[in-house]
């Protein structure tokens, strides 16, 4: 086909986003070869797992024209921006250990932010072989309770606890950097992560960054995207009313309380304070969305200054 032509009658291709750096996107066909798209202007809202139509502009090179619709999209927020991590994921697998530490908030920003999205979260305690596993267990017992799966694992020697978990699914894995997320993937599959580094190279035009989510295949059906290291959840773009009832023991209980507005903050004669007070809501909970709340009720503000 000559240039005149192709531009004239441009051809689409569909395919799928399988890494995203800054605003370079590798796509994905069906044949399983690898296209590098740019998208046009200034346009950011691509996620990792996206299904978009591309035009190619060489060989091995395109430009990205449509997102197709999209089953799930999780993302986080902050008063600046969004972000997008991840894009038709089925499960969101938040991956903690007992060292370093982990932060309940986070774990409660990111079933908030599942329950928003209609995705299935999954608690994954890694390095269950140290000594401090035990007492890291018996601490997530608020969130079984809750109705949500949580399971053990010891990436280093043994994952088949989440094996069956990632049947027929696509799953995002998310959490603070150093829970192990690189060892779990090494081990489902092996050799991943030295094809992605050399990814991230060629994506990024030699700069030395690995900052950028990827989708890997665990086997034909199940799929796996790595988000690089979340240590901040901000999830300005839920509403107060939504922030609510993304806390699922909440549920039953709004529209009980005093005030018909009630923010469930600091208002008298609210049914969710008066529940944790009774020990029918775990205070972290109640405070986790408290902080979420205040501030989402100040990126509301400062909308209007
Ligand atoms: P990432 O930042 O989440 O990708 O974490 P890494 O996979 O780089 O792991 C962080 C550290 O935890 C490394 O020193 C790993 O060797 C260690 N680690 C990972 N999985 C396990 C495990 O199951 N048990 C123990 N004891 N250490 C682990
Ligand atoms: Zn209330």
């Amino acid at each position: 086909m000559t240039e005149a032509k192709s531009r004239a009658q441009p051809t689409l291709h569909t395919g799928q986003v399988v890494a995203a750096f800054g605003r370079s996107y590798r796509i994905e066909l069906a044949d399983g070869t690898h296209v590098e798209c740019a998208t046009r202007g200034k346009r950011s809202d691509i996620a990792c797992g996206d299904r978009v139509t591309f035009q190619h502009s060489g060989d091995n090179s395109g430009v990205i024209e449509s997102i197709l619709p999209r089953s799930t999209l999780l993302y986080r927020s902050d008063a600046h921006k969004q972000k997008l991590i991840a894009a038709n994921v089925t499960q969101v697998i938040i991956v903690i250990a007992a060292v370093p530490s982990f932060y309940d908030d986070l774990i409660n920003r990111c079933l908030a932010a599942c329950e928003h999205g209609g995705i299935a979260p999954l608690i994954v305690l890694n390095k269950d072989d140290l000594p401090q596993s035990a007492a890291a267990w018996d601490a997530l017992a608020i969130y079984r309770t809750l109705g949500y799966r949580v399971i053990r694992i010891c990436a280093k020697q043994d994952v088949t606890p989440l094996t069956p978990l990632l049947e027929n699914q696509t799953s995002v894995l998310v959490g603070q950097s150093g829970m192990g997320k690189s060892t779990l993937i090494n081990r489902l599959i092996p050799g991943a992560l030295l094809r992605v580094a050399e990814t991230s190279l060629a994506l990024d035009s030699g700069k030395h960054t690995t900052t950028g989510a990827r989708l890997l295949h665990i086997n034909a059906s199940s799929h796996l995207i790595d988000s690089p290291g979340l240590q901040v959840f901000g999830l300005h773009h839920i509403n107060l009313e939504d922030t609510a009832q993304a806390f699922v023991e909440f549920r039953t209980r709004l529209g009980q309380c005093r005030f018909r507005d009630c923010t469930h903050r600091v208002e008298p004669g609210c049914a969710i304070a008066q529940a944790c007070s009774e020990g029918r809501i775990a205070a972290a909970r109640l405070a986790s969305y408290r902080t979420l709340a205040e501030e989402g009720l100040r990126a509301k503000a400062r909308q209007y200054d």
